[in-house]
């Protein structure tokens, strides 16, 4: 086993604390090599102190100054800041593992960074495969990077599948893949009670403690469909072979059936270090911190299906993955947009989706050839989901 020096985009958010938790209790297989944040100085400063990394990285070009002059007793951290900051932390030889765990479209460029440098990239910006699918994809190819999925159904899958097989479906002998999902807060709302959730009720999940972007699109259910088109572009499906199962207990947490009818699972306490741990250590096992599942206290398993009705934000990135081109893109992008707004109280729960198919069927696709047209097709998107929000009767 040799030492592990790692990059962590996001250091401060939720994925990233508990990447440094597991950090933390393996001192002899990982150094911390370069933290960033985008604005939250003090947190940042906090685990420079206690990581010593060589680097760190504020994403808001202001913020640097400041956090330089915290640090000032520690000469040897380098302060970077910017986007150009954050791609040379996930593109230096001195790392050779990034955790890309940036919220939203922000991450594309700096996980691109860590990809075309041929690193292991451990993927839990989401958003990034899904704005940018093939050509994501062709960098990892071309570069050589290790891209290890952390979204903890994809980190399931990829655990239910032969490791090298995982963009080989067929080869593999893989017929089905059981996408799960804990149905969010709202499972049982009638539509007519979603109209007026808040965010705090929004982001109160019922199993998992995340980020409030997420947490807002698992209980619109955007977060599996943007999940479905991440797993479309792992392990080289089609939307027609991954099936949503709500499954409220949040305990396995994807399935993979094969040919010979075998459905293998994997199964845990809803906590985010096993995934990390496994992604950090892989293709070895080590001590995550959590604790040992207690199947008689969990008692049953259920499933059911997700309702397309109450939650058209799944129906919309399945269309949008079918679609093509920069329609991944734009959803996305339309949705940053409209889950920001419902988070500052100026649009309710339901028009979310209202202004996402709106932006979709506003912006022309355009065939996704390059970052640059995906970028701008990103810019054109927010701007739309920005004027179709201001269109919408107060
Ligand atoms: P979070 O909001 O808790 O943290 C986000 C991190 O990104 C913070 O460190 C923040 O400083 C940084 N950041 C925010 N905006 C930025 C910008 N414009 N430029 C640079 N850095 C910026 O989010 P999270 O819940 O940790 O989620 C991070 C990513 O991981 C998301 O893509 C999410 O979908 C994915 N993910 C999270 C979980 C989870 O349990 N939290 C599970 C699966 C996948
Ligand atoms: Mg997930």
């Amino acid at each position: 086993m040799s030492k592990r020096h790692l990059t962590i985009l996001g250091a401060t958010g939720s994925i990233g604390l508990s990447t440094l938790d597991v950090v933390r209790r393996h001192p002899n297989r990982f150094s911390v090599y370069a933290l960033s944040a985008a604005t939250r100085v003090e947190e940042l400063a906090a685990l420079c102190r206690e990581f010593h990394p060589k680097v760190a990285v504020m994403a808001d070009p202001g913020a640097g100054g400041a956090l330089a002059e915290l640090l000032a007793d520690l000469p040897d951290i380098r302060v970077l800041s910017g986007t150009e900051g954050l791609c040379e932390v996930a593109s230096d030889p001195e790392a050779d593992t990034v955790m890309a765990s940036i919220v939203g479209a922000a991450g594309l460029q700096p996980t691109l960074a860590a990809v075309r440098a041929g690193k292991r990239v451990l993927l839990a910006n989401k958003e990034a495969l899904v704005m940018s699918g093939q050509l994501f994809m062709d960098a990892v190819a071309e570069s050589g990077a290790e891209l290890l999925p952390i979204d903890s159904e994809h980190n399931a899958m990829f655990q239910c599948m032969p490791a090298d097989k995982i963009r080989d479906p067929e080869a593999a002998g893989i017929t089905r893949i059981l996408l799960t999902a804990s149905g969010g807060p709202f499972r049982n709302h009638s539509a007519e009670a979603l109209r007026s959730v808040s965010p705090d009720e929004a982001c109160a999940h019922p199993n998992w403690s995340m980020g409030r972007k997420i947490s807002v699109d698992s209980a619109t259910l955007m977060n599996k469909g943007l999940e479905l088109i991440e797993a479309c572009w792992l392990f080289n499906s089609k939307p027609d072979n991954i099936e949503v199962h709500v499954h409220p207990e949040s305990i396995i947490h994807s399935m993979v059936e094969y040919a010979d009818g075998s459905v293998l699972a994997q199964m845990g306490s809803p906590d985010m270090r096993t995934p990390i741990a496994n992604g950090l250590a892989w293709p070895e096992r080590i001590d995550a911190g959590v604790p040992s599942l207690d199947l008689f206290t969990i008692g049953q398993f259920n499933f059911e299906r997700p309702d397309l009705v109450r939650f058209p934000c799944l129906r919309l990135a399945a269309e949008a993955f079918e679609w093509g081109g920069t329609a991944p893109a734009v959803l996305n992008a339309a949705n940053e947009v409209a889950v920001a707004a419902f988070l500052d109280g100026n649009l309710c729960f339901t028009d979310i989706p209202v202004i996402i198919e709106r932006t979709l069927a506003t912006i022309t696709v355009a065939p996704a050839d390059s970052f640059e047209t995906i970028l701008a097709k990103d810019a054109e998107a927010r701007e739309c989901a920005r004027e179709q929000i201001d269109l919408l009767p107060v």
